[in-house]
């Protein structure tokens, strides 16, 4: 083994578009709703990373409209509308893609998800990269809201047996609740929003034993403030904490 394999880095990929077909939708909770795609261009797609994410190309405008069919590396002018989203599971064999969308209101993305139908066409860009966190931890904290919850459990399916993986998943009601799969020894906590406050049930956590990589994906000034709490009040090591902002409340600035 490598030095590079026994440390978090990163993997570079060449940005690929493709233009792909819905294929199923599956309602996955009242507010979660995978959109299964195929096609042929999604030949070689690549996903190393449990938190990598595509772009997702919508057209708002005829100029957007004329920008999707043109969009490329390098391309000048409008460009489409570009939303971020997780590649929950991508098959190979079957050449299938699941994206799970949360139906938060409004919104290019989850507009669009809300009445997709097979037969539609969804343009995709990337991966352009992905971070590897080697199994060099002994324990795992995955702190997120529905948005996270497509990389949280890609993260739990690739953990081995002799791993503890704590994670705390912010909903909207107990029925966004999801089923996860894992190998490893995982402890759950769900706290639906307005109930209990994030901040303060991170503050309360006994944290796993051993090495630990913690994780968070949630509103971006939430998650400044967990990731500052993880920092400062549990002293945890900086190069194992990834906090990330994954989508930002109307009127909140950076
Ligand atoms: C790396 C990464 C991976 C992500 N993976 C996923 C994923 O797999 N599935 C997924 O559903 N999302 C995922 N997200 C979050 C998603 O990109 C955002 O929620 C995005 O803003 C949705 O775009 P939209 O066009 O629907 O709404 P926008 O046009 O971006 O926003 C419209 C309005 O909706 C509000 N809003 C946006 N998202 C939410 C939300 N989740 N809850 C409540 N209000 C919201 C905004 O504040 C704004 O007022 C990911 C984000 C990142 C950065």
């Amino acid at each position: 083994m490598n030095s590079q394999q026994q440390a978090i880095h990163r993997v570079s990929h060449e940005i690929k578009r493709r233009k792909l077909e819905v294929l199923r939708v599956t309602e996955i909770t009242p507010l979660m709703r995978r959109i299964t795609l195929h096609g042929p261009e999604l030949a070689g797609f690549i996903s190393l990373g449990t938190d990598d994410h595509v772009k997702l190309l919508f057209a708002q405008t005829p100029q957007e409209q004329a920008a999707l069919e043109n969009f490329g590396p390098g391309a000048e002018g409008p460009r489409p509308t570009m939303r971020d989203y997780t590649p929950r599971r991508y098959d190979a064999a079957t050449g299938e893609l699941d994206i799970d969308f949360v139906l938060h209101g409004e919104g290019p993305a989850a507009t669009w998800a809300a009445q997709a139908q097979p037969g539609q066409l969804l343009h995709i860009a990337g991966p352009r990269g992905s971070m590897i966190v080697p199994d060099m931890f002994d324990s795992y904290l995955l702190i997120g809201d529905e948005t996270a919850l497509p990389a949280i459990a890609r993260r739990l399916e690739e953990l081995p047996a002799n791993r503890a993986a704590l994670v705390v998943v912010e909903i909207a009601n107990p029925d966004e609740q999801q089923v996860f799969q894992s190998a490893a020894q995982v402890d759950v906590i769900w706290i639906v929003r307005g109930e209990q406050d994030l901040v303060q049930v991170t503050r309360k956590l006994e944290m796993p034993e051993g090495r630990l990589y913690a994780w968070v994906a949630t509103e971006s000034a939430l998650s400044r403030k967990v990731r500052a709490v993880l920092l400062n009040e549990f002293g945890l090591d900086e190069a194992a904490v990834k906090a990330a902002g994954y989508w930002r409340a109307e009127g909140m600035q950076e």
